[in-house]
């Protein structure tokens, strides 16, 4: 019946919601699906038989809606199997299985248009020279309601069928349950634009006017990019929905072909904009990686380096002070032979720890490699460095180890001077640390 509210020609409508859910229920349920899908075909063709007023017999109508079922559902079968086993190969890349789903799509409901034509006429219900001009519309009708319907019916029957055959959830990530605060307003920006684009194509003088509805991309790419999978196909069903509606009421029936077209575009493009949230997160997860020190949690060398010429060059322009202090675990390798390497990790951990809470917020420690740190401290003259230090040594004596062990540290500060760089900079604080070391360890030297 909502196919029929936009049929432009007989059996062709801008969209046929139908093939979204055969293709949907087909994905996720499978062939369990098949029977009810089948009754639907049988009741849809008595339905559509009463409305084209077609002198047919029960026994004729029976037969003539199990093939327009086996017509129908097949090709949906087939394209749901097809996508599924190309969603393997695809390795959980959304990008890619969009890409499948919307050839998929495409191929599934152009068999579906040749195979229902086929039986429409096979069966009395239409003349055998109709297909001529029906078939594309009917082709894109189909797509449309595919492209459009299936994503919210694969969203809903994925959490109301308890053994689905594919989890969505593999590819778009867990789903919010609720859409943002701002998804009504969202909605409603998308309606008005839909509405003024359509009333222009229905009260401008130029045809052309009709193409303006190609914009609605725009906000559908902004939900897309900014709400959750389901929440995305809902907002692109909703306004395919208006379209047809706004079409079959502002007499738009001239430019049907524009709006199903339009229909399928907007649709394919917020589906890959679905990736884009998908990018951002694992974006941020990459940064959060490469910025940080998986076992210590400080920051990674890489992220220090960036930070210090940062903090250099604007210390130098302002003429403020900074030192550069690097410091190494003495006799790490003891700790780590005599109890192993998980008390030696507990240890860097211990140490960075013990380190930080003598620290300011503004200096930021980062771990070098292996048992080195450094640490920048901006806006910090000398002597406070080496007090800094010291009294990190002292805190160092509380940590407890077995085999009387204990745990201490060597430092090398370096105070930063006209035209150093970080390397400059770092040299010298490293030779500091090696003086340290050399007198015997357990001390902060300074160059
Ligand atoms: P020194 O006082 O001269 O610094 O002696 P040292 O034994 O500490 O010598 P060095 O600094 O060269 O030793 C570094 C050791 O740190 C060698 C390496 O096996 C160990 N190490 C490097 N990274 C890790 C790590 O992530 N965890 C653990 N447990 N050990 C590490
Ligand atoms: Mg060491």
């Amino acid at each position: 019946m909502l196919g029929l509210l936009v049929e432009y020609t007989e059996h062709a409508s801008i969209w046929f919601p139908a093939a979204g859910l055969t293709s949907a229920a087909v994905f996720i349920v499978g062939v369990r699906a098949v029977p009810a899908l089948l009754l639907g075909c049988v009741i849809v063709t008595f339905w559509t038989a009463q409305h084209y007023q077609l002198s047919l017999s029960y026994a004729q109508l029976l037969q003539a809606g199990l093939l327009f079922g086996v017509a129908h559902i097949m090709p949906y079968y087939a394209g749901a199997r097809l996508l599924r086993r190309l969603a393997n190969i695809g390795q959980f890349y959304l990008p890619l299985f969009v890409i499948g789903f919307l050839l998929v799509a495409a191929l599934s409901s152009l068999v579906a248009t040749f195979s229902v034509l086929g039986a429409l006429v096979v069966s009395s219900m239409m003349p055998v020279d109709d297909i001529a001009h029906t078939w594309l519309p009917f082709w894109i009708g189909d797509m449309a309601g595919v492209i459009v319907i299936a994503p919210v019916f694969c969203g809903l029957l994925a959490v109301l069928y308890p053994s689905p055959k594919f989890v969505l959830e593999d590819y778009i990530g867990p789903q919010q349950t609720a859409a943002s605060s701002g998804y009504q307003f969202k909605l409603m920006v998308n309606v008005i634009l839909l509405s003024l684009a359509m009333l222009l194509a229905r009260y401008s003088d130029s045809p052309q006017s009709a193409f303006a509805v190609f914009f609605l991309v725009i906000p559908h790419m902004w939900i897309a990019c900014t709400e959750s999978a389901f929440f995305t196909a809902l907002s692109v069903a909703l306004s395919s929905f208006a379209i047809a509606l706004l079409v079959h009421f502002l007499g738009l029936m001239q430019y049907a072909m524009v709006y199903q077209f339009a229909i399928n575009v907007i649709a394919a493009n917020a589906l890959f904009g679905l990736a884009v949230p998908a990018l951002m997160t694992a974006n941020k997860q990459l940064r959060l990686i490469v910025s940080t020190d998986s076992l210590t949690k400080v920051a990674s060398r890489v992220h220090l380096q960036q930070r210090a010429e940062l903090e250099i060059a604007r210390s130098l322009e302002q003429q403020e002070p900074l030192c550069l202090m690097v410091f190494d675990i003495d006799h790490f390798k003891q700790i780590n032979d005599q109890l192993g390497h998980s008390v030696g990790d507990q240890v860097l951990r211990d140490a960075c720890h013990t380190a930080q809470q003598l620290l300011r917020p503004t200096d930021v420690i980062g771990r070098y490699g292996g048992d080195e740190f450094v640490v920048l401290l901006p806006h910090t003259q000398q002597d406070v460095v080496v007090a800094i230090g010291q009294r990190i040594i002292g805190r160092l004596r509380d940590i407890q180890l077995a085999n009387d062990l204990s745990v201490s540290a060597s430092f090398g500060v370096a105070a930063l001077k006209a035209d150093d760089s970080f390397r400059t900079l770092f040299e010298r604080a490293d030779a500091a640390l090696y003086q340290a070391k050399k007198k015997g360890r357990s001390q902060v030297a300074w160059h």
